[in-house]
Parts: C-alpha cells; structure tokens; sequence
C-alpha cells in the first residue's frame, strides 16, 4: 500500500422551507409548536381516501432556490412516492420530486473551488418520534413540512470543504428567507458520503454514509474522523463496506448503523394523485428579478465600498441584520459628512454595540437605537464632544429609551469640558489633597499621573477632557 489517498465527498442536505403551510395540505408549518399533534388533518395523517394538493408557495421557493444557485430549472417536475415504513411516516410511503426533481446543477462557490450541486428536489418532512423507556411517541406536527433536498457532486475534498459548503448553503437559504436552517433545531440536516480511494485510482471507492448530524462542527469531525477509519481499514488490507454510520458526539466517533438500502428498495413510482409540474408556468423570469443580495454579492460589494478587511465584511455578511444597520449608519457618514470612517463605525458598532445588545439579550428587532443615532454618538467620541466614560452611560441611556444623543447630553449636562477654566478648580483640589501622590510623581512615578487624572475625572462625573487635564497637572506639579 501507497499510503496517498484521495478524498471523495459528496453531501445530501435537507433544509425545511418556512411556508405558512404544509406540502400537501392546509395544516400550518409552525417549527415552534410544542403541543403534540396539533397541526394535523386527514391528509397528514394519511387518512384513506383523502388527496394531497401542492403548496404552490413551496414549489416557487424551490425554484428560487434553484435560480439562486444557478441551477437549471428543469421543464417538468414529477412527484413520486418513495415507498418505506417507519412509524413517522403514516401514508407508507413519501412524496418527492425525486427522481424527476425541479432543479439540476448549480454551484455554490467556496474560496477558489466550485461545489457543484447534481440537484435539488422537493418533498414532506416526516413526523417526529420520542422514544421513552419502553414506548415510543409519535408527533405528526412536522409530517407533510416541505423539505428541499440538496445533494452534491462527489467533488468536496476535506471536511473543512464540507463545513464550508453546509454553511454557505445555510446563509444563503436565510438570506433567500426560505428557510432558518438551523442545524440544531433539525430545519437543516446533513448527510456526509465519503470515500477514498488510493492516488491515481479511476474509480471511486466504497462510500460510507454519516447520518444524525447535528452542527458544523459534527459535519467537519466526523469527516476527519471517517478519513482516518476508511485509510486504517485499507492498510490493514481489508475492504470498507457500504453502511450508513452514525455520529457519536462525546467519543468523537462514527458507529455503524444498518448496511445500505438500494435505491431499488424503495420502488419509486409516479404519484397518480398530482399532476405533473410545468415550471415553465411559474414565471421564473419574476421570481429571478425578485432574488434578494446573496452572500457572495455583499461580500464583495462590502470589501469594495467600504474597504474592510475579509474578517469584517464576514462578521457582517454572517449577519444580514447587522450588515443592514452597518449600511444605513454608513450612509449617514455620507449625509452628515463627518470625518468617522466606515473602519470608526464598524469598530463601534461591533464591538460596543454588539456587546450591549449580546449582554442584554436584544436582538435587532428589538434594537431601539437607530443608525442616525447610533453615527451621531460615534461622531460625539471621536470629535471629543464626550469622553468615552460618558459615551458609554449615553449609549446605554439610548439603548434603554431609544434617545437621541444628543438630547441626552444636554438633559444630563454630559459635554465634555475642555475649558481648563472651568477645570482648574478641580485640578488644584486634587493636587492639594493628594501631596504623596505629587511627590512620587515628581521622582518619576509615572503612574501618579494617572491617578490624579483619574481623581478628577471621578469629580466632573466622566466629564472632565483627559488630555486637557493631563496638560493641567503636568503645569501645575512643575510649579509647586
Ligand atoms: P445513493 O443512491 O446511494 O444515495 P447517490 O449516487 O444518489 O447514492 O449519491 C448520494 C451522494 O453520495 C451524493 O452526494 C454523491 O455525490 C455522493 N457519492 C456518490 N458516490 C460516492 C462515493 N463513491 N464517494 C463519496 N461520495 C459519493
Ligand atoms: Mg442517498
Ligand atoms: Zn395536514
């Protein structure tokens, strides 16, 4: 053995669209639901003599998405069953686009390298199952939820790749609002096929499938670690067997599940109760016009207008809601003309805004602070209007009430004073009162210094200019 091996990976990923509604029914898609079976109908429930009727809504969204990952839209989309049993799902058998789905190819762009997509279809979430001592309970709230399936070419390399990819696709299936895609909360699943095969080998090797991931973080893991288990299997001279494996968290390990069923298996066959899809009459060229920025647009866009660094346009890319207000308080730089550059503002706005509102548990919904208010008070710092101890009672005062700064600083009398004449009789009150302190500092004990101007900073509440006062007492020591 050689030792050098390539390394083949290919994801299926399944995302719930957040419609109203269900797939094949009128019960609501509510992810957040806690009571058991309260979202059902006989048509979920899989009831006889009852028919399903396609969610147009659901439909458009999958062909947005196919639009936005530059996919082909295909003329005609059939829905088959997938026929299978398992108590979650009540009809027997799941409805898919598969195998003559909406969408074929399509990329998404990780780095310089190009994931591409073999293609997306359409289908019902299954219900859920909690499994007790010696029970299992069945909740048919999510059965019929439209599900997207991804599934990719075999050309992701690593597990950093795969991570990469899941979550790209994540943001770009929020910044397309069709899905949160949470991957804890089960809105995004991930499924890792990989192989390897010896350097230079033609044909692919067995592929094992990773099922039951649920973060990044398990997609990368568990990759690195299926590498590492498939090359000691070949060293060792034996083969891997096809399997779908599972993802052990706490040992950090993949663990087999059941060997591999064939498609065959599950005997596909057109579903006779819906028609057959003409996509041609969903007026792709509307729903085209009307995809919102993705990721890899604002990315650029917000290196080239704003020049930040890639860690910070990532920051804000990551964060649709927080790049917004990046945006609009970046706008009225421009409109008050202030000398804040948009490197100030992110600074500000990342890290003492963002912190407030991460301590406080407020979202930017909920964020009464506009970005006018928000430039105004970063303007007020960084011209010296006031001082940073102020800045930060005023940005709280904002935070809680929505104010703007401005008035605050007036109502509270917050300038910052600069006057030595109106300073000098703090500086002479703290020279005379700390005698040990001035002495040391004439002997070369710096720190002195900063004590005193830290006294006087305490007396005008915040207020007092630092530099100024700085100024103040190095005169004043070398006069006594
Ligand atoms: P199956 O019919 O077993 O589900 P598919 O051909 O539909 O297999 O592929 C499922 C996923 O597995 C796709 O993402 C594909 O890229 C990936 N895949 C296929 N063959 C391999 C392989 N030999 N190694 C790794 N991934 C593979
Ligand atoms: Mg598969
Ligand atoms: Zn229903």
């Amino acid at each position: 053995m050689s030792g050098k091996y390539e390394i083949v990976i290919g994801l299926e990923i399944h995302a719930e669209l957040k419609t109203e509604r269900k797939m094949f029914c009128g019960c609501l898609n509510n992810p957040d639901e806690k009571e058991p079976n309260k979202n059902v109908c006989p048509v979920c429930l899989a009831y006889p003599g009852t028919l399903p009727a396609a969610n147009k809504k659901a439909v458009e969204e999958i062909i947005k998405i196919g639009i936005a990952l530059k996919g082909e839209i295909l003329p005609t989309a059939i829905f088959s069953r997938k026929n299978y049993f398992y108590p979650d799902l009540p009809k027997g058998y799941q409805i898919t686009s598969q195998p003559n789905p909406f969408v074929l190819g399509g990329f998404i762009e990780i780095g310089d390298r190009k994931i591409e997509i073999d293609h997306i279809h359409l289908e019902e979430d299954t219900g859920t199952l909690a499994h007790r001592k010696d029970y299992s309970l069945v909740d048919f709230n999510r059965a019929g939820v439209p599900l997207m399936e991804l599934v990719t070419k075999p050309c992701i390399e690593s597990g950093f790749e795969a991570r990469k990819f899941c979550e790209e696709l994540q943001l770009i299936l929020q910044y397309l609002e069709v899905s949160e895609a949470n991957m804890e909360k089960g809105e995004m699943r991930c499924e890792v096929n990989i192989s390897i095969r010896e350097e230079g080998e033609k044909k692919f090797g067995t592929k094992v499938e990773i099922k039951n991931l649920n973060s990044f973080r398990a997609v990368e893991k568990s990759v690195e670690y299926e590498i590492e288990r498939q090359k000691k299997v070949l060293e060792e001279g034996k083969r891997v067997i096809q399997e779908t494996r599972g993802w052990d968290e706490n040992k950090g390990e993949t663990f087999s599940q059941r060997e591999k069923e064939e498609a065959h298996d599950y005997r596909y066959f057109p579903e006779p109760d819906l028609p057959v899809f003409l996509t041609g009459d969903f007026e792709l060229g509307r729903i085209k016009l009307g995809l919102p920025e993705l990721p890899a647009g604002k990315r650029e866009r917000l290196r080239r207008e704003y020049n930040l660094i890639e860690e910070q346009t990532e920051i804000l890319v990551n964060d649709k809601k927080l790049a917004n207000f990046f945006e609009a308080a970046a706008s009225e730089l421009q409109v008050e003309n202030t000398s804040v550059g948009y490197k100030t503002l992110y600074n500000y706005l990342v890290s003492d805004l963002i912190g407030l509102m991460n301590t406080k548990g407020v979202s930017f919904s909920e964020l009464k602070i506009t970005p006018e208010n928000f430039v105004d008070l970063v303007s007020m710092i960084e011209s010296g209007k006031i001082g940073s101890r102020v800045a930060k009672n005023v940005l709280l005062r904002m935070f809680e009430t929505g104010a703007d700064p401005k008035v605050v600083i007036v109502e509270e009398g917050l300038e910052q004073v600069s006057d030595e004449g109106r300073l000098r009789d703090v500086v002479l009150r703290v020279t005379g009162g700390n005698p040990n302190v001035v002495e040391d500092y004439k002997v070369g004990k710096e720190a002195g210094l900063k004590f005193l101007i830290g006294q006087a900073m305490k007396e005008t509440r915040g207020k007092g200019n630092p530099e100024v006062l700085k100024k103040m007492f190095e005169k004043e020591i070398k006069k006594s």
